[in-house]
């Protein structure tokens, strides 16, 4: 029976005509059909993956030069536009909806040959953490099918956990990647803040929404990095800095100091299974050579609030475009006026959590709030960037543990969202500062969970966070 195992790996099995793209994907349709209760995806392209794997076989068999990701069989998280399929954003509010175009990212992948296999299932404009605000369920940890697989990507990372494609896209705007990648066992990147197109990928704060990938291993991650990173004129928030070929460059050895906040490990909320685990680490990478600063960090406090205040406001003013006139879900009944039609379609339309976090938005930006709220939540924001330079020129790397728990049992945290908030503690730091992460597995929970460990790089320093990564994780 076939087994994935890396990109690299499948295309040596390609190019020794052991398998085929056609059988993979052959193979990935009946995970995906043995799996259902997972609710992984949202939609299955089953007849146009078959076919396209026909026609990559054909290619191949003709001799044509192949693309970097031939045969790669990819998910992708239900926020990514792929033209002329359905993209909801796990919303009824866009149920129907059929992209018009395809996302950057996906038209890159799509020119080196990879094939799209699905929609992966996520919370409401991928808004959460457990997974449990989808409109269509919620997704199951497949270590654990009574706890969440963590959010908003989970069925992105459940798609990749249970084997049901080889990589998945996600998108991270506070620790949405990272997060789901630690309760899942994989290895989930956030890229910097412009290193990948966002054009295409629905907004839910712009300022901090960056695409990110799951994987089985850190090259894995690294290839499918290099082939959708990159400036796009789609997208004016794009970075112009040239793509290293992250495949080959995370070959090479990184050498430089490691740091971390001492003040984030004894934070009262880390489960001390996770802290002890964590110092195991930083003693075997001291034994291996590495010199590790503790770095004094005195914002620990202000991070989740500035980001729920900034990453609000942005959410409210994104998604007042789902009216029910230009999008979205419109009502049957007769409108009074304009304010009552618009009222009907957006409280049918959104979820409990997307409301709450529409008001959230609304109420930090009115007027007599703006500055006590919005204004302080950028000064706190301005204070990370300066510090995480500071960091930055002493070390080349940060760690810190992704979550503060490993994966929590459905309904612990969904009744208390400030509960949930705190959970973001480890991730939304990345993106206040614009700066890459990546979580990758680190040891097993005696609860049976698995948990990561994070690493963290100065702004398009992708190589030597991939490099690192890599030495942590060598799978
Ligand atoms: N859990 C965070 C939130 O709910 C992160 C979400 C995300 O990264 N999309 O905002």
């Amino acid at each position: 029976m076939y087994q994935y195992q890396s990109i690299q790996k499948f295309h040596a099995d390609i190019a020794q005509q052991k398998t085929s793209c056609l059988s993979v994907t052959q193979y990935f349709l009946k995970n995906i059909e043995d799996n259902k209760r997972l609710n992984a995806f949202v939609e299955v392209f089953s007849e146009e993956a078959l076919e396209r794997a026909i026609y990559l076989d054909k290619k191949f068999a003709s001799g044509l030069p192949i693309g970097k990701l031939f045969g790669v069989v990819v998910g992708i998280k239900d926020v990514i536009c792929y033209q002329s399929h359905p993209v909801t954003a796990a919303s009824q509010m866009l149920k129907g909806f059929n992209s018009l175009f395809s996302a950057t990212a996906i038209e890159k992948l799509l020119a080196e040959d990879a094939i799209i296999i699905g929609s992966l299932n996520c919370d409401e404009f991928a808004m959460g953490s457990s997974n449990e605000n989808s409109f269509y369920g919620k997704v199951l940890n497949a270590i654990d099918e009574n706890r969440d697989p963590g959010g908003s990507s989970g069925g992105s990372a459940v798609a990749v956990q249970a084997g049901l494609c080889m990589v998945s896209l996600g998108s991270d705007t506070g620790g949405s990647v990272r997060q789901p990648a630690d309760f899942c066992g994989i290895v989930g990147l956030k890229p910097s803040y412009g290193r990948i197109s966002r054009h295409g990928l629905i907004a839910y704060a712009s300022s901090f929404d960056q695409i990110g990938i799951f994987a089985q291993n850190v090259p894995d991650a690294a290839l499918i990095l290099e082939v959708i990173a990159g400036s796009d004129d789609f997208d004016s928030t794009i970075s112009q800095q040239p793509v290293d070929l992250y495949s080959q460059t995370i070959k090479e050895e990184f050498s430089g100091n490691l740091a971390y906040f001492p003040e984030m490990l004894n934070h009262p909320s880390l489960d001390t299974e996770l802290r002890a685990s964590f110092f195991i680490l930083l003693e075997k990478l001291k034994l291996q050579g590495y010199n590790i600063l503790p770095i004094q960090f005195d914002y620990l406090d202000y991070i989740v609030p500035a980001y729920y205040v900034l990453t609000t406001a942005e959410a409210s003013s994104n998604l007042s475009r789902y009216d029910g006139i230009k999008y979205g879900h419109s009502t049957e009944q007769q409108p009074e006026d304009l304010a009552d039609f618009y009222t009907a379609n957006r409280t049918a339309g959104f979820g409990k959590e997307v409301k709450r976090r529409i008001m959230l938005g609304n109420f930090v930006l009115s007027s007599g709030y703006y500055d006590a709220y919005f204004t302080k939540a950028q000064q706190v924001r301005r204070l990370i960037i300066d510090k995480t330079d500071e960091v930055f020129t002493q070390a080349s790397i940060l760690l810190m543990p992704t979550v503060p728990s490993p994966a929590f049992t459905f309904g612990e945290k969904s009744n208390d969202p400030i509960e949930m908030f705190l959970g973001d503690l480890y991730t939304v730091f990345a993106n206040l500062a614009g700066i890459p992460a990546i979580s990758v597995p680190l040891g097993k929970h005696s609860n049976g969970m698995p948990f990561g460990v994070q690493l963290l790089s100065k702004r398009f320093n992708e190589t030597s966070l991939l490099q690192m990564a890599q030495t942590i994780y060598s799978k």
